[in-house]
């Protein structure tokens, strides 16, 4: 199928951007096009006017203080594979973009894209919302700052509202002794998640998150409330049962058992002596 017919504006800088969104309510943003793209394509999305933002600098800066790490909306997968961002997390941002589909998708999917798209099986969502990161949205009615777990709400669902922009994404930097690991199971290489899980050791700011199991990437309450107390893993077990079977919507003795697994991975891998 082919997309219906939509007017095309090559946004010049942010504001021009902000601009055009703000003179249509049927107007929405294309950044990588990874994901919007396809959807126009099979008309499961419609609108009156593109605006393209990929490629603007000003959603590719990139800039660390003391406490935060500041990572441009437009930035690409690829980049902070390869390694052209700062990365807070003693690399685990860089280890997590190179599993995120395949190299030709991650030249031009975005980090901002992927989170205003919210998957549920996206690796960012996850990721993000275990280091505590904000969103930093620009609108011509104003800005704000959302944390991730407001920002994600449900099923391809965002608080994001009509005109706003994800700008960039601000990510406390994780102290030295702290500790951090994702996991993702796939189908095959290239996939999303069947199940990602991402785990931040840091005192009481210790975080597990698990997506591909409900409507958005979820804090797994008692697991993480564990590793902030310094539980040991065998004794988790029980509460990554719980966590896991709070999120799954329904009974599913394979997908409890697959999260669970999953979990206990990224647990492993951050409580490693
Ligand atoms: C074959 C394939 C495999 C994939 N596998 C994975 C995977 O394993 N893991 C994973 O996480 N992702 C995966 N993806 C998704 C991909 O990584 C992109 O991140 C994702 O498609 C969205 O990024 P984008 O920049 O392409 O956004 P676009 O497609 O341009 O936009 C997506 C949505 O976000 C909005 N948007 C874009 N940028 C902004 C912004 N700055 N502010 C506000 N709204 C914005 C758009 O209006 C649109 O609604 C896969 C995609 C494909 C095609």
């Amino acid at each position: 199928m082919k997309a219906a017919p939509f007017h095309y504006a090559r946004a010049a800088s942010l504001h021009a951007a902000l601009d055009a969104l703000a003179a249509g309510p049927e107007a929405l943003v294309i950044s990588g096009g990874q994901s919007l793209a396809p959807l126009l394509n099979l008309r499961m999305t419609l609108c009156d006017t593109i605006v393209d933002i990929g490629g603007l600098i000003e959603l590719q800066a990139c800039w660390q203080t003391d406490h935060v790490t500041l990572i441009g909306a437009g930035v690409t997968h690829a980049m902070i594979e390869d390694g052209l961002t700062p990365d807070p997390a003693h690399g685990m941002l860089r280890r997590a973009a190179g599993k995120i589909a395949y190299r030709a998708v991650r030249c031009q999917g975005t980090i901002g894209g992927s989170l205003a798209m919210a998957d549920p099986a996206a690796d960012w969502p996850c990721i993000l919302l275990a280091l505590g990161a904000t969103a930093i949205l620009r609108s011509a009615l104003g800005d704000r700052r959302v944390a991730l777990d407001d920002l994600l709400v449900g099923v391809y669902e965002t608080s994001l509202r009509p005109g706003e922009i994800i700008q960039a994404l601000e990510i406390p930097n994780l102290p030295p002794q702290a500790r951090a690991a994702s996991a993702k199971i796939s189908r095959k290489t290239g996939a999303f998640a069947n199940s990602i899980v991402a785990v931040v050791l840091n005192g009481e700011s210790s975080r597990a998150v698990l997506g591909a199991a409900g409507p958005r990437a979820t804090i797994l309450p008692h697991v993480s409330a564990a590793l902030a107390s310094g539980s040991p893993l065998d004794q988790m077990t029980g509460l990554v049962t719980r966590d896991v079977a709070d999120i799954l919507p329904e009974p599913d003795s394979y997908l409890q058992s697959l999260h669970e697994t999953n979990v206990r991975r990224a647990l492993l891998e951050v409580l490693a002596p």
